[in-house]
This record gives C-alpha cells, sequence and structure tokens, in this order.
C-alpha cells in the first residue's frame, strides 16, 4: 500500500485548492513545491461567483469576504474613454451565493489557502522541495496530480503535449500599488481599451492595486511611466511593484491522464493557458480542483470504480476550451472594434456568465441536470461533503440512502435534486 493516497505536484492555487479539498476528504496528501511562499507578484485579479463558493467548501467563507472587492463591471471603450460597448445588464443575482465577479490579490489568496493546510492533519506540504521523478512520485502514492504550472515537467514525463488554439501575443503587465494621495483619475469599471494605436486592458483591482496592459508590437520595451501619462498617472500616485512583458497563448493538453494506469492526472495552468481578458485561467484551476477532489476520494475509497477519474477530462477539457475561446474572442474583440468601433459582439458570445453559470457538464437527462446547485442563505454550510438530495420539502424520501436538506429555493421548482460533492446537480427526482 503507498504512503500517501494523493501525490500533488505545485502548491500554486490549483494545488493548494486541490490539497484543502483532499484533506477535507480525508484524503493522504503530500504535496511538492520548489519555493517557500506564495509567487508574490501579482498575476491573476479576478474570481467568480463559482470559485469563491469552492474557497467556501474549504472552509475560507469568513477569511475570504475582506480579500474581495465586488467588481463593477468590464466596458469597451474607445481610446478616448467613451463606451462602446459593455457586460453589465446581463443577469447578475448573486444565484451561487457569491456575487458573479470579484478582484483580489493573488499572493494574499494562495497565502490564505496555504494557512488552512497547516489545520489539516492527512495533509504533508513539502516547501522549498523540488518535486522527485514521476517515478518516485508513483512510488510513494497511489495518484499523482499535476499542479505544476505551464512549464509543467509532469506533464512532459507522461507525454502529453499542448495543443495550440491559436493566440499569440506579447503584452506589457504593469501593477501599480495607489498611494493615498493624490488620486489619479480612473474608471471604477474594467475597462478593454479599442484604441488602434495600442490596445490596452485596464483593471481597478483589489485595495490599492491597479493593473494594466499594453499590447507590445514586435521587441519593443516601452517605459511603463510614458504608458500611464496618458492615464494622468505619474510617480506621485503609487509605487510601480512590476512591468513585465507576457506572452498570452492559448493551449489546452492533449491529454489530462496518463502514466502506468491513468494514476497521474494534470490540473491547473499545467492542462490549459489562456489570455487573460475574461480573468479564467487561475479560476478554470480552481474549477479542475473541485472536480476532481470528490472523484479521486472515492475511487480511493473504493466507492467508485477506476473510471470515474476518465470523468474528469471529459467535463472539465470541453469548458476549459469553451473558456479559451471566450477569452480570445474576448481579445479579438478588442482588436476589432478598434479597427470598425461599430462591429459590436451579438450578446449571445458576449455573454461573459455563460461559463460561470452553467458551465455545461454534459451529464445528460433535463434541466437542471449538469447546472450548478443554486446557494441561497449560506445553503452549502447546512450540507454535507459528499452527495444530498435537495428537496422543495420534508416529504420526500431518498430513494437511495443519501441525506435530504430541504430548501424549496434551490431546486429549479423541481420535487428534489440529487447533488454532487462538487455541488452539481446530477438527477433530478421526477
Ligand atoms: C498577467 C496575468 C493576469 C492574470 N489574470 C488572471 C485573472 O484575473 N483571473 C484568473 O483566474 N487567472 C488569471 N491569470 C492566470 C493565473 O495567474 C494562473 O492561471 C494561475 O496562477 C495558475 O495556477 P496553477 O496553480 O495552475 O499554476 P502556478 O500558479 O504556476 O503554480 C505552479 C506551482 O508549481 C510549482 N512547481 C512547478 N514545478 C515544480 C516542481 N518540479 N517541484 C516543485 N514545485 C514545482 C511552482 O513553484 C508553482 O508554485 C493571470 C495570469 C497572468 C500572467
Amino acid at each position: 500500500m503507498s504512503a500517501y493516497d494523493v501525490a500533488i505536484v505545485g502548491l500554486g492555487p490549483t494545488g493548494a485548492t486541490l490539497a484543502n479539498l483532499c484533506g477535507q476528504h480525508g484524503l493522504r496528501t503530500v504535496v511538492f513545491e520548489r519555493s517557500t511562499s506564495p509567487y508574490s507578484q501579482p498575476r491573476a485579479c479576478h474570481l467568480d461567483a463559482e470559485v469563491a463558493r469552492v474557497f467556501q467548501q474549504c472552509g475560507f467563507e469568513a477569511e475570504l469576504q475582506p480579500l474581495l472587492t465586488v467588481s463593477a463591471g468590464m466596458e469597451y471603450v474607445d481610446a478616448h474613454g467613451r463606451r462602446l460597448f459593455t457586460f453589465e445588464g446581463f443577469q447578475r443575482e448573486p444565484l451561487l451565493g457569491w456575487s458573479e465577479d470579484y478582484v483580489f490579490l493573488q499572493p494574499q489568496l494562495e497565502t490564505m489557502l496555504r494557512r488552512g493546510l497547516s489545520a489539516l492533519r492527512q495533509v504533508d506540504v513539502r516547501l522549498a522541495w523540488e518535486a522527485p521523478p514521476l517515478a518516485s512520485l508513483l512510488e510513494e502514492a497511489s495518484f499523482v496530480v499535476a499542479c505544476d504550472g505551464g512549464a509543467s515537467r509532469v506533464r512532459d514525463e507522461i507525454g502529453a503535449g499542448f495543443i495550440d488554439l491559436g493566440y499569440d501575443e506579447h503584452w506589457l503587465v504593469v501593477d501599480l500599488m495607489l498611494h493615498r494621495q493624490p488620486v489619479p483619475p480612473l474608471p471604477t469599471v474594467i475597462h478593454q481599451v479599442c484604441d488602434p494605436d495600442r490596445l490596452t486592458t485596464f483593471v481597478p483591482s483589489h485595495g490599492a492595486h491597479r493593473r494594466w496592459e499594453f499590447q507590445l508590437r514586435g521587441d519593443e520595451q516601452p517605459d511603463p511611466w510614458q504608458l500611464l501619462a496618458p492615464w494622468g498617472v505619474t510617480k506621485s500616485h503609487g509605487d510601480l511593484v512590476r512591468a513585465v512583458p507576457y506572452r498570452f497563448h492559448a493551449l489546452v493538453a492533449d491529454r489530462w491522464r496518463g502514466g502506468p494506469d491513468g494514476r497521474v492526472l494534470l490540473a491547473g495552468d499545467a492542462a490549459h493557458m489562456m489570455p487573460p481578458f475574461m480573468g479564467q485561467g487561475m479560476c478554470s484551476g480552481v474549477r479542475d480542483a473541485a472536480n476532481l477532489a470528490w472523484k479521486l476520494a472515492e475511487v480511493v475509497r473504493g466507492a467508485s470504480p477506476d473510471e470515474l477519474l476518465d470523468t474528469y477530462e471529459a467535463e472539465r477539457r470541453p469548458h476549459a476550451e469553451a473558456v479559451i475561446e471566450l477569452s480570445i474572442e474576448a481579445g479579438r474583440t478588442l482588436a476589432r472594434l478598434a479597427a470598425d468601433p461599430t462591429d459590436l459582439p451579438t450578446p449571445a458570445t458576449a455573454d461573459p456568465n455563460r461559463w460561470s453559470r452553467v458551465p455545461g457538464l454534459q451529464l445528460g437527462g433535463e434541466f437542471p441536470v449538469g447546472h450548478q446547485l443554486p446557494q441561497p442563505d449560506h445553503l452549502d454550510s447546512r450540507l454535507p461533503l459528499g452527495w444530498v438530495w435537495v428537496a422543495a420539502d420534508g416529504s420526500f424520501t431518498a430513494p437511495d440512502g443519501h441525506r435530504v436538506v430541504v430548501e424549496p429555493r434551490a431546486t429549479y421548482g423541481r420535487r428534489a435534486v440529487l447533488v454532487r460533492p462538487d455541488r452539481y446537480i446530477a438527477a433530478v427526482a421526477s
């Protein structure tokens, strides 16, 4: 018998979320992370309701609140800041128990996730520890999950490659921490600036953090302060945290499961990478972790056959690819509107909630199968970790021995819905 049920390579947001969930499920888990503390520079600064709910499931509801600011929305504007198109006006009620969009600071969030692990006895975190070769990991653990980022070594070790989905641009990412005074006249909503001279994204992030992303031409190395000057921002307004060129690309691993007997799985950036226009890279990794953790737990316990783990890629990959397509489209919309400000996207393709609200799991059956369970009034805190029926009234009897929780506001008008451990609806009672 292996010393561990699961070995996780990498303690970024994906690995840390998975480790928390594995610990909750009682899996004997070991995590290898080569650094000693979370990557200190801001990267992700947007997350959505479904992701906040996963962190709630990890036990961070109270700790998370002060780390988040509700996002005021996103507009496409012309070079003069005049609105061309906005995502506002789409339905945004807090269906899942959280607002649809938040801004936050990735280092703060990762610190929270790591703190949670120290309370989980079954999770052995090895910091400043380069993960051993895959063959050794497979001797130590029944399953290995590669959460080792875009340059994943484990992905190479199982012979998986990246499929290029067709986006490759260089942008300069500029992060500023504002001083208290003087306050520059910056927008309060995310701006996608369709300026034919330079496409730009501006994010009014959490607290004092402000983010710009400037499209680069060739190998130019512009002075960030010169780029900020048209925004009315000077050195008197804040400290430049960094100005780093990034390659924005769109990649998905050609398989997410491999190694001997399929004991190796890929998650997070190791499995997919996308341009940041929809703020969904980290969110997708957290969704991977939520989808995978309970399946690993069921297979390790012998409650489900090993084939359950095949459903991880079957469910997550089409969703990740759809989110990548949406992110590419959001980037291309900038260029299109810069060329022709009247070439507006149609609402059907532009709805940013399409993927976070209804992630399109094809579990079969009638609506709302495959959708997330709504969460009125902190419902999740009344649900067990595993499978549960949520019923419209107390007369419902579970046909399968699972617990029944009564909450008529969460059943989409049905008599009862069977909810998976990751809070997706698996079946509807007739
Ligand atoms: C400019 C920018 C803006 C972004 N904005 C957003 C956003 O708004 N919203 C969003 O959701 N996402 C956003 N993202 C994407 C997000 O930052 C990433 O998707 C996310 O960090 C990926 O998390 P991960 O845990 O999968 O990988 P990583 O964060 O890369 O973590 C991998 C970890 O594995 C460790 N590791 C690797 N190899 C080994 C090894 N052999 N042994 C031990 N440890 C190892 C590394 O040290 C690292 O800690 C943005 C990214 C960028 C660059």
